[in-house]
């Protein structure tokens, strides 16, 4: 049997931020351990997965990886976790290729069942957790974050919005926020650390309900003294309230960059996905975020980025109905979009509906609306030409001396520089606009 300080640990997560903010926190539970992380599958004793049931993509990758480990498991050389959003559907198919498949939302409990699995000669056997998820706020454990100078902050996790095609209400649970002053109490801990951007992450962060509501929350974190930008996702647009623009627009450490997935264009799109909004009130909040940041800010902030998801292809989508979809898209000029052709979630209502879009239709529509995305991205980038502009600097590119960054609208900046400034702000003059991001000089 081994000493807990000799167990290497392997982590795959699969899915979104707040996945990937998971992983921040199962890391510092394994710290905790003393376990030690390792990035090759090849020389760890433990492999953990946090699985994501929103893409079928997803499960498939885990179970092909899965296949390659039986025979070590079967031998007691290694232990695997499963984790994540899965439904119990997804769970069924895989869980006997885990030692142990446990619900995030009861990562407190986890160290004793961890350990247990290392102390036992014998095969463990199989055990899917049955804790009660709701009994405890996971999210209020400390991650180890992986960047030094950008956080994700969950404030809330579960939703209640059940849209048709979705499973996170069934993987995640119902909408639980973590109490505000917990939140602040962290965020003042990473800017002490000098860390430079706060993202706060949820599924619906305009349903945050941890004592007070979303627009005062953000409200606090700006009142949080340093030099620090905060940024936000995701956001329903049946959620996003006049107060909450405002407030951003007071908030001068609140960026000017909004994810307010859309998913179609057409009403009965929307209807039959359960999205409670309409096309008309979609874009009177993108003119009202628009016209309202632009009087609030100072140059190049003056354009609000937009960006979204679509979802192209859902049951019964005819070709005009699609068309709606391609002219909205035109009509508002997206910053950036995320495409994604559908695929039927097992347990959603949607997987009741006939998928009767051909994947070489919806592939199609896809390329429609990527080249109508490609067009309005360049557009909206072209308004940085010639500009001065901060810049947070993330990490080196592939070229020798270049670096990337982004700028409060998460547009990415390329430039060349020879001294490390990863982690700063630094002020970039914008040489060139692409599609996906811009280039520019150093000036200080
Ligand atoms: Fe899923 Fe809809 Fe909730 Fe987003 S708002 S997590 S798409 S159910």
């Amino acid at each position: 049997m081994k000493a807990k300080q000799e167990i290497k640990y392997h982590l795959s997560v699969l899915g979104c931020q707040m996945n990937k903010s998971d992983g921040e926190r199962i890391r510092s539970v394994l710290d905790e351990l003393s376990f030690k992380e390792t990035k090759s599958k090849d020389d760890a004793d433990l492999l953990i997965y946090v699985a994501c049931s929103v893409r079928q993509s997803a499960m498939d990758k885990i179970y092909g990886q899965s296949a390659q480990w039986g025979k070590l498991r079967e031998q007691g050389k290694i232990k695997t976790i499963l984790t994540g959003c899965l439904t119990s559907l997804d769970q069924e198919k895989i869980d006997d290729r885990f030692d142990l498949v446990l619900p995030i939302s009861d990562l407190m409990n986890w160290p004793s069942k961890i350990i247990g699995l290392f102390e036992t000669v014998e095969k463990t056997p199989h055990k899917r957790d049955q804790s009660n998820p709701k009994t405890q706020n996971y999210l209020s454990l400390q991650s180890k974050h992986s960047s030094a100078f950008s956080a994700y902050v969950p404030i809330m996790t579960g939703c209640n919005n059940f849209c048709s095609y979705c499973v996170v209400p069934y993987t995640r649970g119902r909408e639980l926020s973590r109490p505000a002053e917990e939140i602040i109490s962290e965020i003042k801990g990473l800017i002490q650390k000098g860390y430079k951007e706060i993202t706060l992450i949820g599924q619906n962060v305009n349903s945050y309900d941890g004592g007070v509501g979303f627009p005062k929350l953000l409200e606090m974190v700006n009142a949080i003294d340093g030099d620090f930008w905060i940024k936000f996702v995701s956001s329903h647009p049946k959620d996003a309230s006049d107060n909450l623009i405002d407030t951003i627009c007071k908030s001068e450490k609140a960026c000017e960059y909004f994810h307010i997935a859309v998913q179609s264009g057409n009403d009965d799109i929307l209807h039959k996905m359960n999205r409670k909004y309409t096309v008309e009130s979609y874009k009177k909040l993108v003119s009202d975020i628009r016209s309202k940041i632009k009087k609030a800010r100072k140059g190049v902030y003056k354009n609000a980025m937009i960006s979204t998801d679509f979802i192209v292809g859902f049951p019964g989508e005819t070709e005009d109905q699609f068309q709606d979809t391609a002219k909205l898209m035109k009509e508002i000029k997206f910053d950036m979009g995320y495409i994604s052709r559908y695929s039927s979630r097992p347990g959603t209502v949607a997987e009741k509906l006939n998928d009767n879009v051909s994947p070489e239709e919806k592939q199609r529509r896809e390329h429609i609306l990527l080249d109508i995305l490609r067009a309005t991205a360049l557009e909206n980038n072209q308004v940085y030409l010639d500009k001065e502009i901060r810049i947070l600097v993330e990490g080196k590119a592939k070229l020798k001396n270049e670096y990337v960054g982004k700028t409060r609208t998460f547009k990415n900046v390329s430039f060349v520089c020879d001294k490390n400034l990863i982690g700063q702000f630094v002020k970039i003059k914008i040489t060139k606009a692409g599609i996906w991001g811009l280039n520019g000089k150093l000036i200080a």
